[in-house]
């Protein structure tokens, strides 16, 4: 579904990824971890086209996503993404907030948009706040809106950064479980996250990023009980 090729980055003269390949395939969850500062963020925001990229090909469904092009704005309507601050519109209730992206980009009638965003809301477990703002929710439900927000666009990808970070811990479980029941479904998807537990049991395979490389990649098992990179181990030393 997805290719990375040989994709580069630089801001000024700091090369912030170095060269990075990967494939996603249909219906793989793929985490992804390592340091801050590594070019975590940076990936995902080149993937769905947020940061523009010196190198390298993505080919998306196919399609090499370009800024400029004329597909280009298409084709990033089927990348979702979450971020770790839910970027909600303040001013907008719960339920408009996830109609706005259907209306506005894809034309979708009020009728259709505010069914489907209920039952969005109640597959992230909150049909009952599609009439509140966003100020009255708690950090993990904002983070449930933002994700529902996200699937309104119906992507064929999500892409997580760092989903649960801005959360009191308690509230960290009830979003990893949404995330996890979008797993479960078949949902492609690459997860920035240092919830190692998670990652171990949602992931089909990981990846760590350092000094903005793909340092090690594969299964949950072999990342965390043989990680090779030396790096690698030292992080998992430093979270655990
Ligand atoms: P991570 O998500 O792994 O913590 P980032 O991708 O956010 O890492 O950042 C990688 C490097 O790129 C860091 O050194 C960071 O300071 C730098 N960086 C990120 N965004 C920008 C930007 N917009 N301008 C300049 N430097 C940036
Ligand atoms: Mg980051």
């Amino acid at each position: 579904m997805l290719e990375i090729k040989n994709l580069h980055k630089y801001f000024g003269d700091l090369e912030v990824l170095k060269g990075i390949d990967l494939e996603v395939y249909e219906g793989e969850v793929i985490s992804i971890i390592g340091g801050s500062g590594s070019g975590k963020s940076t990936m995902l925001r080149c993937i769905n086209g947020l940061e523009k990229r010196n190198k390298g090909d993505i080919i998306f469904n196919g399609k090499n996503v370009k800024h400029g092009q004329k597909e280009f704005i298409k084709l990033r309507e089927r990348i979702g993404m979450v971020f770790q601050h839910f970027y909600l519109f303040p001013h907008k209730k719960i339920i408009d907030n996830i109609t706005l992206g259907p209306r506005v980009v894809q034309n979708v009638s009020k009728v259709e948009s505010n069914e489907q965003a209920l039952k969005l809301l109640e597959k992230v477990g909150l049909e009952d706040k599609a009439e509140v703002y966003p100020a009255m929710l708690s950090g993990g439900q904002k983070q449930r809106v933002a994700i529902a927000r996200a699937l309104a666009m119906k992507p064929d990808i999500m892409l997580f950064d760092e989903p649960t970070s801005a959360l009191d811990p308690e509230l960290v479980g009830e979003v990893l479980q949404v995330i996890q029941t979008l797993a479960k479904e078949g949902m492609t998807m690459l997860i920035v996250t240092h919830e190692m537990g998670f990652a171990r049991e949602v992931s089909d395979r990981v990846i760590f990023v350092n000094e903005g490389q793909i340092a090690e990649m594969g299964t949950p098992e072999e990342i965390f009980e043989n990680p090779q990179d030396e790096n690698l181990k030292r992080f998992i030393q430093s979270i655990y």
